[in-house]
């Protein structure tokens, strides 16, 4: 543990930069090979239905063409694996689930994929009475009978309710959670499995990491700066992030989380990979910390999940509508669900998360209430006019 890995020389025009990058433990996720001395992977995921297999089968297919190393799915629900089970007939592309509240599904879709994601934050939903690390030792028992790789993937906007309720720090939240799905995975004797501990806001993801890199120096990071939003900006925030970190050696397999129209998801992995050679080429974009100078916008980047196909178009309405208060100190949410929507849209100025047939209008965590998909934009210049007026708005 903590050893000095080789230095790794990567770059262009004999410009290269050398990295140190963290020697931590390999792990697998099929014939893929994470951590220490392997080679960054990049991955993505499905924003289709998963039951649209027609659909999602395409979109694999067009991930995989640009060089995504791994590709999740969201699965909630029997037809789910079903359609998975269709869809892994059609493709040879390394597959993780998303599992959030249904840890019961690990075993459903084992023989499918290579890796399973689970959120310490979601496992506490369904089976009340089921001990946390009991539904733990369930995936785990899976994981090991087939072979899997596991990523206990905690996000800021579905932290674990106990841990929440004993601290504000959501960084000390996020850690604790991690250290103690940490500690029930070593304690069953696995280690197969990545961690990530993911935020849209850029500097709690620099900071968490390097944090967390100090801390287990031998547990391979999975980075990612969620609901980074649409780009330009998603680009910039993740940049930002990343950069940061894998100059430091921090990051063993990565996602950019952009919000794109299905025919374009295959740009997060574009963005991923430009993000990468740039840094081992030693050509940084971006400045060393996010600071907020006007209107901040937070996107999901969608998946199977996303309530109304609407989404995205209503995203990038939000985006054209708030032009004129782009010197706006405010920070805005729009959440394609109810996975992290209450959760992301708390911590705004403004949060829109959507629901089949309408879009719930939040105001620093309070309901204001919920609108139909062709009134919620209007409503919510109502509300930007209103903290402009109030002077809760500052330019
Ligand atoms: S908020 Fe919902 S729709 Fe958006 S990425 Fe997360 S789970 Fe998917």
């Amino acid at each position: 543990m903590g050893e000095p890995s080789k230095l790794a020389q990567i770059g262009e025009n004999g410009a290269a930069l050398k990295i140190q990058r963290r020697k931590t433990r390999s792990i697998h996720v099929g014939d893929l090979i994470i951590g220490s001395e392997s080679h960054i992977s990049v991955q993505s995921m499905c924003a289709t239905k998963t039951q649209d297999i027609e659909a999602t089968t395409r979109q694999i297919a067009l991930l995989q063409e640009h060089g995504a190393d791994i590709i999740r799915i969201a699965i909630d629900s029997r037809r789910d694996v079903e359609a998975l089970a269709e869809i892994r007939k059609h493709t040879n592309a390394r597959l993780v689930v998303d599992l959030q509240e249904s840890y019961k599904l690990a075993r459903s879709v084992a023989p499918y994929v290579q890796k399973i994601r689970y959120n310490p934050g979601h496992l506490y939903h369904h089976e009340k009475n089921v001990p946390v690390h009991e539904k733990v030792k369930y995936i785990v028992d899976v994981a090991r009978e087939y072979d899997l790789a596991l990523r206990i993937g905690v996000n800021f906007g579905s932290l674990d309710p106990e841990q929440a309720g004993k601290n504000e720090d959501p960084i000390e939240v996020a850690l604790t959670s991690a250290k103690e799905h940490i500690g029930y995975l070593e304690d069953l004797g696995f280690s197969n499995y990545v961690v990530s501990l993911k935020s849209s806001d850029p500097n709690d993801v620099m900071d968490i990491n390097e944090r967390f890199a100090q801390m287990f120096k031998n547990i391979p990071l999975h980075l990612g700066v969620t609901e980074a939003g649409m780009l330009p900006m998603g680009e910039i925030k993740t940049r930002i992030a990343f950069e940061n970190l894998l100059v430091k050696g921090i990051g063993d397999t990565l996602r950019v989380s952009l919000t794109l129209p299905h025919a374009e998801k295959h740009k997060e992995i574009q963005v991923a990979k430009a993000i990468i050679a740039d840094v081992y080429a030693g050509r940084f974009r971006s400045v060393p910390r996010f600071e907020q100078t006007g209107l901040n916008i937070i996107s999901c980047p969608s998946c199977s999940r996303v309530e109304n196909e609407a989404f995205v178009e209503l995203a990038q309405k939000v985006r054209e509508m708030t032009q004129e208060f782009s010197d706006r100190k405010l920070t805005i949410a729009v959440m394609g669900c109810r996975v992290n929507g209450p959760g992301e849209t708390d911590d705004a100025d403004l949060g829109l998360w959507c629901a089949p047939s309408h879009v719930n209008l939040k105001r620093r965590g309070e309901l204001v209430g919920q609108f139909s998909y062709e009134e919620i934009v209007a409503r919510l210049k109502v509300e930007i006019d209103a903290l402009s007026s109030n002077g809760e708005a500052q330019a």
